[in-house]
């Protein structure tokens, strides 16, 4: 639907050129959109940037999508040969949200108008929009469902909590991570949560010192495995995993199984976030308790409309004006609503929703 209308209306468009006010007709034929993703090797952004390219080319527009295998050199090599290409909007899910400013330098000086996709881009102004779901919301969810799958309301636990965080040249993770500190650490001062490795920040500022690199799975498991074996020697089980998302969860499972761990029996409660494929077949197989999911679609269309918008020349829909600082400006903003998915609304989300098929999920 979006598509049609975006290819129905095109001919009429105009882009604004806000370096210089000037306006030139342009129709999403006429304009190029680059793509710059961060890694193919996690399952959601290869899904986003399929999605998003295909929507585009739908309406009619050129585009260009790249993959830069998470090194941050490449994406911006890439994208300095999409303003070469005479790009006329960039839209980019960073690795490292500082590193961006002087190439996107160069896109302002070509009149290239700038989407932060997902993730922020900071220390520049020229970075026009960011679309992306409500990070906070996704830690809070996460935070809450701990909360109540512990009953840490009227449970008088203590309860063994090992926290993870992010990738620390994520401007996202630490969203994640405050958000999800925020409803947990209360408990943590109450006593209800103890943390026996000690990995737990005394702040939201020190979320840093608990994140993974890279999001890797395997520095994941490398960390799990570490605090089951120096902290948890002496029959002391872990009750929770606060995992920002799941390529974490799913090392951290690998870790747990590999210390003995049963599903339905002491397998502790563990969160996630994204619905990959691979993590969706674990909390069916009571491998992971719930998982945030971003319907990655949701995005591609609202970036979809913005870049619509952005050729008519009137006003950009935002719903965010205040949150993202990128330390040079606040960044308009469009943020989407997370959702909590669980073994129990699997097929009512997932499937019927399209997102994935039965079969992709064994169901
Ligand atoms: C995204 C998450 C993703 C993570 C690792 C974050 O910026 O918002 O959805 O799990 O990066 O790629």
């Amino acid at each position: 639907l979006l598509a049609a209308s975006l290819s129905g209306c095109s001919a009429e468009r105009e882009v604004a050129t806000p370096a210089t006010g000037e306006s030139s007709a342009q129709s999403a034929e006429e304009t190029l959109v680059g793509i710059a993703m961060p890694t193919k090797s996690l399952e959601r952004w290869n899904r986003d940037g399929a999605y998003l390219e295909e929507l585009l080319q739908d309406a009619g527009y050129e585009t260009t999508l790249q993959y830069a295998d998470n090194k941050v050199d490449q994406q911006i090599t890439q994208i300095q040969n999409m303003i070469n290409q005479g790009a006329n909007i960039l839209v980019i899910a960073s690795i490292e949200g500082e590193a961006l400013a002087p190439v996107l330098e160069e896109a302002a000086s070509n009149d290239v108008t700038v989407i932060a996709y997902d993730r922020l881009i900071n220390g520049t102004e020229n970075v026009d929009y960011y679309a992306t779901f409500d990070n906070y919301k996704v830690g809070q969810l996460q935070g809450e469902f701990v909360v109540e799958a512990l009953d840490l309301e009227n449970a008088a636990g203590p309860f063994n909590l090992e926290p993870f965080a992010g990738s620390p040249d994520d401007n996202n993770a630490k969203f994640f991570f405050s958000g999800a500190w925020d409803v947990l650490k209360p408990y943590v001062d109450e006593g209800k949560l103890v943390v026996p490795s000690g990995k737990a920040p005394a702040s939201n500022d020190e979320w840093a010192s608990i994140g993974i690199q890279g999001w890797g799975s395997d520095s994941a498991q490398a960390e799990m495995e570490n605090r089951l074996n120096s902290f948890y020697g002496g029959g002391e089980k872990v009750d929770v995993v606060l995992s920002p998302n799941d390529s974490l969860a799913l090392g951290i499972a690998q870790a747990l199984e590999g210390a003995g761990y049963t599903p339905g029996s002491d397998w502790p409660v563990l969160t996630g976030q994204d619905a990959d494929n691979a993590n969706v077949l674990n909390m069916l197989a009571g491998k992971q308790s719930m998982t945030v999911w971003k319907d990655t679609r949701t995005l591609g269309d609202r970036v979809a409309t913005m870049i619509d918008e952005i050729l008519a020349g009137g006003d950009v829909e935002v719903n965010d004006t205040e949150t993202y600082d990128n330390g040079t400006k606040v960044v308009p903003t469009y943020l989407l609503p997370p959702v909590v998915v669980t073994s129990d609304n699997v097929e009512e989300q997932l499937v019927e929703s399209g997102f994935y098929s039965a079969d992709d999920l064994g169901l």
